[in-house]
């Protein structure tokens, strides 16, 4: 049985994933992303954590194409999104980690400015919103990625957080 509240939050994944809202998943959606976490933090596409932000975007695209493209049209739609990535991350979430390290790391360097390696809690949402990730999520999940409550979130939490919301548990 597929439960509403899950169908919800696959189109909460995949509307995250579909940057432009065209309604597949395609390259031209990490560039956006990637694009819309520079201008949120004022970093330059030609400055170093650019370069690494977009070559991370790449690599995230190819890796989510080749688990999810089954047509291999370059587009990954709904329905590959659902078959193919979600099961498949589901199956073995450190596949996803794997392929999103890159980006993300790249992601977290662009945010955090003072490059101590750690993000306040309101940066961390920032990214998130940047990533169309729902508002309400984007807090709860920053909030819960600081258990000590110093206002502040350690990268090596940020991927597995990542990973966890993106394979969507039933
Ligand atoms: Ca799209
Ligand atoms: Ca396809």
């Amino acid at each position: 049985m597929v439960s509403t509240e899950y169908e919800r939050r696959i189109a909460a994944r995949f509307a995250t994933f579909d940057q432009d809202g065209n309604g597949w998943i395609d390259r031209e959606d990490f560039i956006a992303a990637a694009k819309a976490l520079l201008t949120e933090f004022a970093v330059t596409a030609r400055s170093d954590k650019g370069q690494a932000l977009y070559a991370g975007a790449e690599a995230f695209w190819q890796g989510m194409a080749g688990i999810a493209d089954r047509d291999g049209d370059q587009r990954i739609t709904r329905e590959e999104f659902v078959t193919g990535a979600v099961k498949r991350l589901r199956d073995n979430p450190e596949r996803f980690a794997e392929i999103a390290r890159p980006f993300l790391h790249a992601a977290l360097a662009v945010a955090d400015t003072d490059a101590d390696g750690r993000l306040g809690v309101t940066d961390t949402a920032r990214v998130l919103r940047v990533f169309h990730v729902p508002e309400d999520i984007a807090l709860a999940a920053a909030t819960a990625l600081d258990p000590d409550g110093d206002g502040l979130v350690a990268e090596t939490e940020i991927v597995p957080a990542f990973a966890r919301y993106f394979t969507v548990p039933e």
